[in-house]
């Protein structure tokens, strides 16, 4: 995702991200903070492997978007010595383009697939065999001339990210060895990842400050480091090297985040929800009322929203609690 109009909370990659994210990002397992069941499940993989001289099983990497799924498979590629080609689901439009990369590929090499459950069903077909026999049967032309070009691969290891798990075909998520599942992080995660980065970026961050900034960054990594980035500036305006918790709060203050972490849409989606004649509120009339994508509303905002225990799911639609009221500043 892109653009300069994203709320700072959003935990979608922006543009102005890049560039931050390529120095925070944590090297090796080591640096990467959290997770403990992931990466310790990961560092055994990762050493069996090395003690065969075996490119590892195929790994899923599944979790909303932001917790380090990308992070991860680069840690693994940079672990295993190897060389990792990155590509995205929606960017393997033609099977051409998949055989493209997957005759690239050298021996142990890492093939990161982030959205990988939106590839295309007729380009999916071919990772069957890519990731069951190392081979590909590629169809060449069409009609009367078509010929079937069967490929053998170097052995790799697939490492897919998804922020929706339950989108995956049952043939492609059983084609996994491994499967991960990333969860939100602790504040206590989020503070040592912020005090980190404050490191990296050369600014001073005081104890009560990160753990503010962490309290409200909907246990995501890369909203922590956003808020850092920001409350930077503003420390920077305010002639401070340091970040305190004032810089702070004025700071939340300004991006619109509220004592609760709930930012502008949060709000929005909590008071169509107040508003429902009916008491609930479908996907896609919830989708209309605030104007974001029922994807962007099922991925990012809900989740949060019913970890806080604001929003229901009822078989009839969504529902605003009395917790959701009350955060709202209105009657129980
Ligand atoms: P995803 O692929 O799940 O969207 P990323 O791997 O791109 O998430 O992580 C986003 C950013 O958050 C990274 O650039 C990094 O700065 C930070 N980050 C994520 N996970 C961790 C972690 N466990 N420890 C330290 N920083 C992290």
């Amino acid at each position: 995702s892109e653009g300069s109009a994203e709320p700072a909370t959003t935990p979608h990659l922006t543009g102005t991200d890049q560039d931050l994210e390529r120095t925070l990002r944590p090297r090796s397992l080591t640096e990467f903070v959290g997770q403990a069941r992931a990466v310790d499940n990961l560092s055994v993989t990762l050493a069996a492997a090395k003690a065969r001289g075996e490119a590892p099983d195929h790994v899923l990497l599944a979790g909303p978007p932001g917790l380090g799924k990308t992070s991860l498979a680069r840690i693994l590629a940079a672990e295993l010595g190897t060389t990792l080609h990155a590509t995205t689901g929606p960017a393997l439009d033609r099977a051409k383009d998949l055989v493209g990369i997957l005759t690239q590929l050298r021996r142990g090499d890492v093939l990161f697939i982030d959205e990988i459950h939106r590839v295309p069903p007729a380009v999916e077909e071919y990772l069957y065999t890519a990731m069951e026999d190392f081979s590909v049967d590629f169809t060449l032309d069409t009609g009367p001339n078509a010929r079937i070009l069967p490929l053998t691969l170097e052995r790799f290891t697939l490492v897919g990210a998804t922020t929706r798990e339950g989108l995956l075909t049952a043939p492609l998520r059983g084609r996994f060895g491994i499967v991960e599942r990333l969860e939100p992080y602790p504040p206590a995660d989020l503070v040592a990842i912020v005090t980190r980065a404050a490191g990296i970026l050369e600014v001073g961050i005081e104890p009560d400050a990160a753990h503010l900034i962490a309290e409200r960054s909907r246990g995501t990594p890369r909203v922590v480091n956003r808020f850092l980035r920001r409350a930077r500036d503003v420390a920077q305006v305010g002639g401070s090297a340091t970040i305190d918790v004032a810089v702070a709060e004025d700071c939340l203050g300004r991006l619109g985040v509220d004592g609760h972490g709930l930012e502008h849409l949060d709000r929005a989606i909590l008071t169509a929800l107040s508003r429902a004649t009916e008491g609930t509120l479908g996907l896609k009339t919830l989708a209309a009322a605030v104007g974001e994508a029922e994807d962007t509303i099922e991925e990012v905002y809900e989740p949060h929203l019913l970890r806080l225990g604001f929003l229901e799911k009822t078989p009839r639609g969504r529902t605003i609690t009395d917790a959701g009221r009350a955060a709202l500043g209105g009657p129980a």
